[in-house]
């Protein structure tokens, strides 16, 4: 028996209402084209609900990795694959490889870039946050004078414990630039308590420009830096770059052709 066209007409409105109330509107959106491939491909049913879905799963995903991506607050767009491992062989490319797998996530491992600035730990840093949002993790960028400074404003606004519980929350918390700017007293003891509640839990990454046997003078306190160290450092990939500044390569690019135009001339 054939179904009036008024019914089949209908039904179609209703599935649509269906799909709206449900807020399912990338299905929504792509119900007419479906129904097309029903006819010109001749899809199962099976298959029609399977592609449907799919159109609302790629597009529930994407906006998910946008809002992880906003928490994230990651400073530049910097992904591991910008990285050239040609111009900076201090870094060890097949351990940057390793640590793009996020193997270390499931370990609660840390990471520590040691090295004077512009050799790119900050970017090496941001590719492996990238990596991580893009993968499903919660992850979030801060610098070491940042968090000092928001802990430093939470205690003084009776809200410690919440913002002890922020910094715990991420799968992956990035920690840039320590030792750049001196920590204050108890922007040493806030980054202590931070390292410390997320210690075996989930994984951190801190980038310094403070070779690790001279922490006590960041931290102004022998103690807290060994106390810091040993639990970065139980389960941890230190990358040490000692390699050139690319920041300075362009300089100094610059400076040995007109190095060399001056000598050809003499
Ligand atoms: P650091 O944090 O060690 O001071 P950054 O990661 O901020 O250094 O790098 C400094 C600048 O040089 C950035 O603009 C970064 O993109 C660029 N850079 C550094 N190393 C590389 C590299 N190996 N390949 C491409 N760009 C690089
Ligand atoms: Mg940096």
């Amino acid at each position: 028996m054939t179904q009036p066209v008024m019914s089949e007409a209908r039904r179609y409105q209703q599935l649509r209402a269906h799909l709206g109330y449900l807020k399912l509107d990338a299905a929504a959106d792509a119900l007419p084209k479906v129904l097309d491939a029903v006819r010109t491909e001749q899809l199962s049913l099976t298959a029609a609900l399977e592609r449907l879905l799919d159109v609302e799963v790629t597009a529930t995903e994407a906006r998910k990795l946008t809002s992880r991506l906003r928490f994230a607050c990651l400073p530049e767009p910097w992904t591991i694959t910008d990285f050239d491992f040609a111009a900076q062989p201090g870094v060890d490319e097949k351990l940057i490889r390793d640590l793009a797998t996020l193997r270390f996530l499931d370990d609660a491992a840390n990471v520590l870039f040691v090295g004077p600035p512009g050799v790119g730990k900050t970017m090496l840093s941001i590719g492996l946050a990238r990596a991580a949002a893009e993968a499903g993790h919660r992850v979030y960028f801060t610098t070491a004078a940042d968090l000092a400074a928001r802990c430093h404003k939470a205690a003084i606004e009776g809200r410690w414990n919440t913002c002890m519980r922020f910094f715990a929350g991420p799968r992956l918390l990035v920690i840039d630039e320590l030792g750049y700017l001196p920590l204050p007293e108890d922007g040493a003891s806030a980054l202590f308590q931070v390292i410390n509640q997320r210690y075996l839990k989930s994984s951190t990454i801190l980038s310094t420009n403070v070779g690790i046997a001279d922490w006590a003078s960041v931290f102004g306190d022998a103690t807290v830096a060994a106390a810091m160290l040993d639990r970065l450092l139980h389960r941890a990939t230190v990358v040490g770059i000692d390699g050139p500044s690319y920041r300075l390569r362009a300089h100094a690019n610059h400076a040995s052709t007109l190095r060399q135009a001056v000598a050809s001339r003499a």
